[in-house]
Formats: structure tokens, C-alpha cells, sequence
């Protein structure tokens, strides 16, 4: 808390008002401290593969490459480590242009079970990649939602994306469209991993992961599902997670109906 007075005198120089405030300064000092806490994620997320691409040039350079073998080994590495670092400075793009809301956003009417299956379709090859058994339930009367459908399909893809990388092969995996009067609903269930409970209010902060390993193994950023968080809450909708460790996780998403007004 700071405090801080003033004192008003009159002609006679007597104090005639006292003006104290009180200002509550923590919630400056969090936003500082998230502030700072991601400038030092994004060093730290970046050093990673700079050291990486560092040593494996430096040994190239004095005299491995003179191994044919060992220099196509080392250069993959490095191209795939400045392939990793490529995709965090884009998300992490995407990030700010979501926060400064210098996105041109593209919305229109877009029919939701049509546009989901067009989604599943893309995603089919990689769900019998890894055998997993994929349904899509939907209802029989159309959906319709006010949606700029690049970003949309960009949230639905992180969710699906997570669900095939956090399940172990031969996984089910389901996605059911359904609405009320007001709303439309997207949940996307798989039995893979699960959360921790301690975990789940954190996957939607940027750079969190239940377990970096892994999720670096996989190709992950941690930096997925708070792009999705926040193209759902651009669309005026809300993400809500239920999970159970070792038995699967379920990511709800709820999005407002087109309704003629
Ligand atoms: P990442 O790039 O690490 O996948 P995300 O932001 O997409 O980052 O997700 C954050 C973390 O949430 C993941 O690292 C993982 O620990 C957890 N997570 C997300 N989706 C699932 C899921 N379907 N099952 C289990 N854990 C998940």
C-alpha cells in the first residue's frame, strides 16, 4: 500500500485539510512481476537452442565436418533448433499482435459442424498416425457462430494438436458440437495423460508446461493454449478445462451465437 498526503493551509498558514491517499499498489506490482517473469521465460527459452546451434557449429568448425556422417547428424540438429526458435518468435509475435489488438480480424457467419468436420478431415491422417480413434458428434440442425475462421481453426488445431501429443498410441479422441438459446459448445475430450490438478489453473499461462521435457520432445512451445485462450476470448467465448490424471482431459469451449437481432 503507498500512502501518501497532502496538507492545504488557509491565509493564516493553519492546516484547514489534510488529503491522504492511499493507493493499492499491488496490482501494479504483479502485472511487474508477470512482466518480468516472461521477459526471463523467453531468454531463457530462446538461450536453449542458441547454446545448441552454438556447440554444434563450433565443433563443425574445428574439424568435425571433415565427417560426412557427423556433419549431416549436426547440421540437422541445428536446423531443427532454429526451426524450434523460428516458431517461438512467431507465436510469441502472434502473442503481442493479440495483446496490442493488431490483428485484422476477418469476421463472418461460419456454420460449425461443417467447419469442424473440415478440420477432423485435415486432422485424420495424423490421428491414424498414432492410432488413435477420433468421433465427431455433432447435432443435426446447423450452428451458427460470428467467427474469423483462420484464428478459429488455429484453436481448435493447439487443442487437437495437444490431445494427439499428451495421449499414448491408440488413444480415443472425440470432438462434439452442441448449443443451448445462446450459445455454442466445442469440447474436445481425449484418455491421454492428463493434468495435475495442481496444474490445470496454469496450462493457460504462457510458457507453462506440466512437464518441459516432454512437452520440448514434442515439439511444444508451452505457448499454445494461451494463443487459443485468447483468439476463444477475441470471439467473446471462454475456455474451461476438466482433467483426471491418467484417464484423459476435456477442453470445453463455449462461443456466442449468430443470432438475428
Ligand atoms: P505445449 O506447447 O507445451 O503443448 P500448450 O500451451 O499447448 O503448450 O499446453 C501447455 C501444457 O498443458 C502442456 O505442456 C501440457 O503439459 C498441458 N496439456 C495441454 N493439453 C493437454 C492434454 N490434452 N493432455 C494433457 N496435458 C495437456
Amino acid at each position: 500500500l503507498k500512502v501518501s498526503f497532502a496538507c492545504i493551509r488557509d491565509a493564516s498558514r493553519e492546516v484547514s485539510l489534510i488529503i491522504l491517499v492511499l493507493q493499492d499498489i499491488t496490482e501494479h506490482q504483479k502485472l511487474d512481476n508477470m512482466r518480468r517473469e516472461f521477459v526471463a521465460n523467453v531468454s531463457h527459452e530462446l538461450r536453449t537452442p542458441i547454446t545448441t546451434i552454438k556447440s554444434y557449429s563450433e565443433t563443425l568448425l574445428s574439424g568435425a565436418v571433415d565427417d560426412k556422417a557427423t556433419t549431416m547428424q549436426f547440421l540437422k540438429v541445428i536446423e531443427s533448433e532454429t526451426d524450434r526458435m523460428a516458431l517461438i518468435v512467431r507465436e510469441l509475435l502472434q502473442l503481442s499482435q493479440l495483446d496490442t489488438k493488431n490483428v485484422d480480424w476477418k469476421f463472418e457467419q461460419v456454420e460449425l459442424v461443417a467447419f469442424t468436420s473440415a478440420i477432423a478431415k485435415k486432422f485424420s491422417l495424423a490421428f491414424s498416425e498414432k492410432n488413435h480413434n477420433f468421433i465427431h458428434m455433432f447435432p443435426e440442425e446447423p450452428v451458427l457462430i460470428k467467427a474469423d475462421t483462420n484464428k478459429l481453426e488455429q484453436a481448435l488445431q493447439n487443442i487437437l494438436t495437444n490431445c494427439i501429443k499428451y495421449t499414448p498410441d491408440g488413444g480415443d479422441i472425440s470432438l462434439a458440437v452442441s448449443s443451448d438459446d445462446e450459445r455454442a459448445y466445442i469440447r474436445i475430450r481425449d484418455n491421454g495423460i492428463g493434468i495435475p490438478k495442481e496444474a490445470m489453473s496454469r496450462i493457460f499461462e504462457r510458457f507453462y508446461r506440466v512437464d518441459k521435457a516432454r512437452s520440448r520432445d514434442m515439439g511444444g512451445t508451452g505457448l499454445g493454449l494461451s494463443i487459443t485462450k485468447h483468439i476463444i476470448e477475441d470471439h467473446g467465448g471462454s475456455i474451461s478445462v476438466e482433467s483426471e490424471l491418467g484417464s484423459g482431459t476435456i477442453f470445453i469451449l463455449s462461443l456466442p451465437l449468430d443470432k438475428p437481432v
